[in-house]
């Protein structure tokens, strides 16, 4: 009875902002119990009572759980809430931000084919395309996504374009629209990593872009407590298969093409589902991503300020003035910059100090946590990169990579002052 009331009450659709979307948009609670927060479904199958009725589900004729690798109620409930809040026709959750990354690209190309990317990326997804390149998958980078560099390097053989929003570390911001634009005329896609921008500062699909990724184990998450990433379908793309032969039977599907083929094809087969643990801990973390979002990039800036009026310490961080993407950030992003920034201490040793003298940062590789990180990352993520590449993501020898949380930030400061004192 009490499911019931539930139930109704919900059932009206109004026009929502972003923190109430988060809560209430495409979701409905649990249908079977009136739980407010779908259960952990921990089960890796789901029995049917006839040959029959298994046999519909298998058909796409019912609809229906069979296993977890496919599908599962607590992944599906978080899919469903993250495709419509980036405002995708579907999304595919993963193990890992780095499996969303893989299969995305994968989905779309074979071998022969060449994809577009900054030099700036995540360190991962530069190993990811080097081993792409044994599967004949070749990467043509760029020193930055823009709408005339890939004017410049697109080619034939060029099947998709591949960017970070803000990229992690180095912090260059990608104009959506214009770079989408030039992909379009050439019949290719625009995939995104949006993982530091999250779809506080910027729903990439309504600004052209066709696919979105997030390494949902950062601001998604939040808290730090799973390992998982999402693909989020935008369903606008118009896939041709004389353009991508790999389309050849799901053109059919029309604007759900390439989930159709996610779905059924290589992110099936190959395995990389989310569990539905991880689902339900980032169900659970989209909820409150409004709030932390507004209190991280506050915090962020204001870091940013300090450390920028702090003589012997350079900083980048895109909400600043002195950066180069502050328009474009202005335009973009809402003016709000994310929470990661980039910090050039002046040599290794005054980096090591300053993160050593830190009493609440932690020391660790990662970002989007609510709790403030630090990284120096030339003498960890970038350990196993040559110079050049190091240099090309703006990781340098002093570089501090800072991911800013939502603690007190008259603390954050209070921190960082002291540090920088014993220097
Ligand atoms: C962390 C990260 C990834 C990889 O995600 P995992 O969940 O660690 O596999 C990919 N892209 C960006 C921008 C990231 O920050």
């Amino acid at each position: 009875m009490f499911f019931l009331l539930f139930r109704i009450r919900k059932s009206g659709v109004l026009c929502m902002k972003f923190n109430t979307e988060l809560l209430h948009k495409n979701f409905n609670g649990d249908p079977h119990s009136g739980a407010t927060v779908t259960p952990i479904y921990q089960s890796n199958a789901f029995g049917y009572e006839s040959a029959e009725n298994l046999e519909k589900v298998f058909s796409n004729k019912a609809a229906g759980f069979a296993y977890t690798r496919i599908s599962n109620p607590t992944i599906e409930a978080f899919e469903r809430r993250i495709a419509s809040i980036e405002g995708g026709i579907g999304a595919v959750a993963c193990a890992s931000g780095m499996a969303a990354v893989s299969f995305a690209i994968m989905n779309v190309l074979e071998s022969g084919d060449e994809v577009i990317a900054s030099a700036g990326l995540f360190g991962g997804t530069i190993e990811l395309f080097r081993d792409l390149s044994a599967f004949g998958i070749k990467v043509k980078y760029v020193s930055s996504v823009t709408a005339e560099s890939v004017r410049e390097a697109v080619s034939e053989n060029t099947k998709a374009v591949f960017a970070e929003l803000i990229a992690n570390p180095k912090l260059d911001v990608v104009d959506v629209k214009a770079v989408a634009e030039v992909c379009h005329e050439n019949g290719i896609p625009l995939i995104v990593d949006s993982t530091t921008a999250t779809p506080y500062l910027i729903r990439p699909i309504q600004l052209g872009a066709d696919i979105v990724i997030h390494s949902s184990s950062k601001y998604i998450n939040g808290s730090s407590n799973a390992i998982s990433g999402v693909i989020i379908d935008g369903g606008n793309f118009k896939w041709n298969a004389k353009k991508h032969p790999v389309f050849k039977d799901y053109t059919k599907y029309g604007k759900f093409a390439y989930y159709a083929k996610l779905r059924n094809g290589l992110w099936r087969n190959c395995g990389p589902c989310m569990s539905p643990f991880s689902a339900f801990l980032n169900s659970v973390g989209l909820e409150t991503l409004g709030i932390r979002m507004e209190r991280i990039c506050d915090n962020a800036l204001q870091l940013a300020e300090l450390l920028e009026s702090t003589d012997g310490i350079t900083v980048t961080y895109p909400a600043l003035k002195s950066n180069e993407y502050y328009d474009l950030c202005q335009k973009q992003l809402n003016g709000k910059g994310g929470g990661i920034l980039s910090v050039r201490a002046g040599s290794k040793e005054r980096a090591f100090k300053l993160i050593n003298s830190l009493k609440y940062a932690v020391i660790t590789s990662n970002i989007g946590d609510v709790r403030t990180l630090v990284i120096h990352p030339e003498s960890t993520i970038y350990i196993h990169s040559t110079t050049e590449e190091m240099n090309n993501a703006g990781v340098y020898d002093d570089t501090i990579r800072i991911s800013v949380g939502i603690e007190d930030i008259d603390d954050i400061l209070a921190d960082f002052k002291q540090a920088i004192e014993k220097l």
